[in-house]
């Protein structure tokens, strides 16, 4: 059966926007009854030093706010270090190098939202969408942050995402860890996972079937159970947080300015897209165990096929 052309005739307009018309609340829903299953963390989240491990810059405000927000009210010191150097971001027009400039001042604005003392904003540096190529390079300065900083918790985008940069992140913070035999805490969070989870691409089932459309979320929902964060009375912060990277959400509102993408790629333009947007109104934010989803290990077609460099940011 083919369930895309059928939604298609179903909903009129173009295939994106139909398409997100039915999936950006199914999401939705679903994220509502998976969560009903989690386990609220909020209590432990607070009082846990943490480094927040960031691929580019504004996927610490998308990802974590409310678990940083949570901590800096309680006084739990915070680091928040961005991987890329968001040079292939929005505006394509700037130059790279004062795009850099640009974003590097945003993510200082926004973490001092999030009550993040600039100089506990740290940048790496690394050229953004080209992760994938430096995982062994990225694993190793987080390795000696790890050393320097002896945080208590990590915070790492999912081995889900469907990301590249996000993908690879996950991966060099899993060598740090093992490297340098970190014994704190592991949790992954959720940007890119929610423009695509639980209707995810590569997992055995290519294309649109009823056995991914409906038997595949049920399975999701039953064989993990999320970890949460109480966002209630955060949400507004985290927005204003989000506004500040003014470059990847519009004219300083955090509304959506793109469709939503279902699986990250070349189409996906910008970051913020419908879905991802959808979960800053979720009472919970979202985390896993570290590892947690890696049986379901995400097609990572850069790990053997070809070069992705040219896409852009996210
Ligand atoms: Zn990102």
């Amino acid at each position: 059966m083919d369930v895309a052309k059928a939604v298609r005739q179903v909903i009129p307009g173009d295939p994106e926007t139909a398409r997100d018309r039915v999936m950006v609340p199914a999401r939705s829903l679903w994220r509502r009854a998976w969560t009903r299953r989690g386990i609220d963390i909020t209590s432990s989240m607070a009082t846990k030093s943490c480094l927040v491990v960031a691929p580019h810059p504004d996927d610490e405000t998308l990802g974590c706010a409310v678990a940083i927000l949570r901590k800096r009210a309680a006084g739990t010191p915070v680091t928040v270090v961005i991987v890329s150097d968001g040079s292939r971001g929005e505006p394509a027009t700037l130059p790279p190098a004062e795009l850099i400039e640009v974003r590097k001042a945003e993510t200082r604005r926004a973490c001092a939202l999030l009550d993040v003392d600039e100089s506990d904003v740290l940048f790496l540096g690394f050229p953004d969408a080209e992760l994938t190529d430096r995982v062994e390079a990225v694993a190793a300065r987080l390795g000696e942050l790890i050393g320097t900083l002896a945080p208590q918790q990590i915070l790492a985008p999912t081995s889900c995402e469907g990301h590249p940069d996000h993908d690879a992140t996950n991966e060099a913070v899993r060598r740090a860890v093992a490297t340098t035999g970190y014994r704190g805490q592991v949790l992954e969070y959720t940007v890119w996972f929610w423009t695509h989870w639980p209707w995810t691409l590569g997992y055995g089932t290519a294309g649109w079937s009823a056995q991914r459309l409906f038997v595949q979320p049920v399975h999701r929902l039953r064989e993990h159970r999320p970890l949460l964060v109480d966002a209630r009375g955060l949400r507004a912060r985290q927005r204003r947080a989000l506004a500040e990277h003014a470059t990847q959400v519009g004219e300083g509102d955090a509304g959506p300015d793109v469709a939503g993408s279902d699986v990250a790629g070349p189409e996906a333009a910008a970051p913020v897209t419908g879905s991802l947007l959808a979960t800053l109104e979720s009472p919970y934010e979202v985390y896993v165990d570290a590892g947690a989803l890696r049986h379901l290990d995400f097609e990572r077609p850069w790990r053997s096929g070809p070069d992705r460099r040219g896409e852009p940011s996210g």
